[in-house]
């Protein structure tokens, strides 16, 4: 199993079998099938910028249209709350998987802190 494919399923990319996640964005500290170890892994900061950027080019434009849209204030008002409300769900559903995908492409890619070579 690839780890794209591994983590847009929450899935261990190393079996395919386990899922990763304990509770909404916290991970499992190893796999309950093959026992790979998630503690290894810190995707940080990197999956919120990667699904606000995703979500900001997505919805963005709407905040610009729907003010410039020759409707009632009312309606414009709710498509507003309709937009925040689409935005927040947006986010909500993409983060577990970005913040999977990025785990399954750190142990895939065998990422880690950067260290000097053992010198002789
Ligand atoms: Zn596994």
């Amino acid at each position: 199993m690839s780890p794209i494919s591994a983590g847009l399923k929450e899935r261990c990319p190393t079996c395919g079998q386990g899922r990763v996640f304990r509770s909404f964005l916290k991970f499992k500290p190893a796999c309950e099938a093959c026992g790979q170890d998630f503690t290894q892994a810190d995707t940080a900061d990197g999956p919120a910028f990667f699904v606000g950027f995703i979500v900001l080019i997505l919805f963005a434009p709407f905040g610009f249209i729907i003010p410039l849209a020759n409707q009632p204030i009312w309606v414009k008002i709710i498509l507003m709350l309709i937009l925040v409300i689409i935005t927040t769900i947006a986010s909500l559903v993409m983060l577990p998987k970005a913040k999977s995908l990025l785990m399954a492409l750190q142990i895939a890619n065998k990422a880690e802190q950067a260290r000097f070579e053992d010198r002789k």
